[in-house]
């Protein structure tokens, strides 16, 4: 399957929430008027999307119909997809032009980080880069074993330490490892203990203080990973991250499967954080470059 269908079929669910609602309602209604805009924008609000959002898409789509004096509501649909298209714009590159970068993996526990390591070890060492990993999840042995499983799959090294140890000495541990081996980029599991905030908080303030000590120039990309099944709550957690974390970029998981994937809109719209790859899948090729337009096509089937 190509990059482009995966995601296409990732989305089928949210689609049929989204794409096939809006041409019902469309197809109910013969001239624009207020009640369109208003059942236009409750759909939005259902299939996730927000109601901040929402009311903001509709609100854009109302400016531009009396701007450009549409009166046909079946055009209303092509140019939601715009205007959603506009709204998620393109920054999804990881910034990773230090050797070596750093990329830190956060999020709660289940949404989906080891998984995601393992998908992007490989993505990136297909890209040739060579790549270190770092167990800092260090609550359970179990999932210590389970990023060394990714590790044996992608194909790339991994630092460990026993259960309970001190995440921040993982990392020390990996960016030792990774100067030695000349590496381009270290990537670091981490535990997601939201309910203790102080706790992770000083946790990945001192996986913070290691880095910067032992690389002080180094790109960091901090990484959410948000499980898009979740709806709403994902956005609250990604309020909660935002609060303890330099986050430079969205994950967003298990859009495969959920009706909820509008909630890319929302995360972007209302955190000011891009999603830079969804997860679509639990193989290890099912991680794909975040891409709006993409995006924007698989949730409004626009007959094309
Ligand atoms: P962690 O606790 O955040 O490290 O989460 P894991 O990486 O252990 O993943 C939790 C579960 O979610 C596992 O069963 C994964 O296979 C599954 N998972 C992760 N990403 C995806 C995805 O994009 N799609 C689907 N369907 N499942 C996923
Ligand atoms: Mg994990």
């Amino acid at each position: 399957m190509g990059l482009f269908s995966k995601i296409k079929a990732g989305l089928q669910k949210t689609k049929a929430s989204i794409s096939d609602g809006i041409t019902n309602i469309i197809n109910s209604f013969t001239k624009i008027d207020e009640d369109l805009f208003e059942e236009l924008e409750e759909l939005l609000v259902m299939s996730d999307i927000g109601v901040e959002t929402s009311l903001k898409i509709c609100e854009e789509l109302r400016a531009r119909v009396k701007r450009d004096g549409i009166t046909d509501p079946s055009q209303t649909k092509g140019i939601m997809h715009d205007i959603i298209v506009e709204m998620l714009g393109c920054d999804t590159a990881l910034k990773l032009d230090t050797k070596p970068s750093v990329i830190l993996v956060i999020g709660v526990n289940g949404v989906g980080k080891t998984t995601t390591i393992g998908k992007m070890s490989l993505m990136l060492k297909d890209s040739g880069k060579k790549i270190v990993l770092g167990a800092a999840d260090t609550f359970r042995a179990a999932a210590i074993d389970q990023l060394g499983v990714w590790a044996d799959r992608a194909g790339v090294s991994m630092v460990k330490s026993v259960e309970g140890s001190d995440p921040a000495s993982v990392v020390f541990d990996t960016i030792a490892s990774a100067k030695s081996k000349g590496a381009d980029v270290i990537i670091c599991d981490t535990a997601g203990r939201l309910h203790n905030k102080k706790n992770l908080m000083d946790e990945l303030a001192k996986i913070y203080r290691i880095i910067k000590r032992e690389l002080p120039d180094a790109s960091i990309e901090t990484l959410l990973v948000l499980d898009a099944a979740t709806g709403q709550n994902a956005v609250n957690q990604a309020r909660e991250f935002k609060n303890v974390a330099d986050i430079t970029g969205i994950v967003l998981t298990k859009l495969d499967g959920t009706a909820k994937g509008g909630i890319v809109i929302a995360i972007h719209n209302e955190l000011g954080i891009p999603v830079k790859y969804v997860g679509v899948g639990e193989g290890i090729d099912d991680l794909q470059p975040f891409d709006a337009k993409e995006f924007a096509d698989g949730i409004f089937d626009l007959g094309e």
